[in-house]
């Protein structure tokens, strides 16, 4: 079992296959980095598989694959299923910007996937486009559609902007409640990649709003989850992510993998370590070794309910 300094339990890997999107994200990627990683500094499935047993064997029990945008690598499914293989009871889970997935859904599911995570944070052509800075609405929805149809669990992800998709949270809310999936809001997180001049809701900001036409009543933070549920009368669920909030870390579980191979203790710190060379050296002692070092490094919280700005970009990290 892996424990960190703050008694926390470890058991959820995320791993960001490929730092590259096919997005311009404003809170993201709004321009193309100055360069990207090189091909040969990028970890291959192979070398990620021998680093997610590590994990597993260590205690790990949920993998989420995530990116940049990890559809733009287009044998995933033979990652999946690599992992699926090792051990089917892992909660295997994947997030994406949906722009591909209508083609893949099916695949991936049969690959052993469980549960994916789709971004969607406007029902308005242009507003998507604006966001995304790409004509993307239909392929997302279509990718939506098509994850249920063939029977993976779909939340919906969605990051409101002030004066940008603001106007937009009860039309998402209702988008998940006709298909019976889970809704959660995130609130932007600062960090120095994003356009600067973008401002997100908090949790009280989004509350507000979806007050006026509903009440519900708060069923806390969700273990094992980043996610703060709320319960409209209705009955229908929904979540946010509240990482301003002054304990938003306390149950944190979370440890995150790049493409690269730098193993990252928490999505707003700096700290690092490489698995790579353990990894491409075959020294799975030494990769457990550093595995053991981030989780003790890691840090109680994040800086942002400080106002602080994060340095990590989070196609880098996966979010
Ligand atoms: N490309 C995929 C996608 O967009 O779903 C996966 C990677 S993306 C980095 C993972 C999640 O992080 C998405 O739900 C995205 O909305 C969220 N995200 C990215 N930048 C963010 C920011 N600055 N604040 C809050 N959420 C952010
Ligand atoms: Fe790409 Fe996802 Fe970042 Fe948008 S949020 S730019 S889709 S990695």
């Amino acid at each position: 079992m892996l424990i960190d300094s703050y008694n926390r339990k470890i058991d959820y890997l995320r791993i960001s296959v490929t730092e590259r999107c096919n997005f311009r994200c404003q809170y993201c990627m709004p321009e193309k980095p100055f360069s990207w990683v090189p091909r040969e500094n990028l970890l291959t499935f192979e070398e990620l598989f021998k680093f997610v047993k590590v994990a597993i064997d260590e205690g790990v029990r949920k993998i989420r694959i995530t990116g940049g945008e990890p559809l733009l690598r287009e044998d995933i499914d033979r990652f999946i299923n690599m992992i699926f293989r090792y051990r089917p009871n892992i909660d295997l889970a994947m997030t994406t910007n949906g722009y591909l997935l209508s083609k893949v859904a099916q695949r991936i599911r049969e690959a052993g996937l469980k549960r994916i995570n789709i971004s969607l944070d406007s029902l308005k052509r242009e507003v998507a486009w604006k966001i995304a800075q790409k004509d993307v609405l239909d392929e997302v929805v279509q990718g939506i559609e098509k994850s249920i149809e063939v029977g993976l669990k779909v939340k919906i992800n969605s990051v409101p902007l002030k004066g940008v998709n603001d106007g937009e949270i009860i039309d998402i809310l209702h988008y998940g409640m006709e298909r019976d999936i889970p809704v959660r809001f995130i609130e932007y997180m600062e960090n120095s990649f994003a356009n600067g001049s973008i401002e997100g809701l908090s949790s009280r900001e989004i509350l507000e709003i979806i007050g006026k036409k509903y009440n519900f009543i708060d069923e806390g933070i969700e273990p094992g989850s980043p996610s703060h549920y709320y319960r409209l009368e209705n009955g229908y669920r929904f979540g946010i992510i509240e990482p301003h909030r002054d304990d938003f870390c306390t149950h944190c579980n979370r440890i995150r993998l790049t493409a690269e191979g730098y193993l990252i203790p928490c999505l707003y710190f700096d700290e690092a370590m490489s698995i790579k060379d353990a990894i491409r050296n075959g020294d799975i002692e030494k990769a457990t070794q550093i595995l053991k070092e981030v989780i003790r490094n890691k840090p109680e919280k994040n800086r942002w309910n400080a106002g602080e700005n994060s340095n990590r970009a989070f196609y880098e990290t996966g979010g």
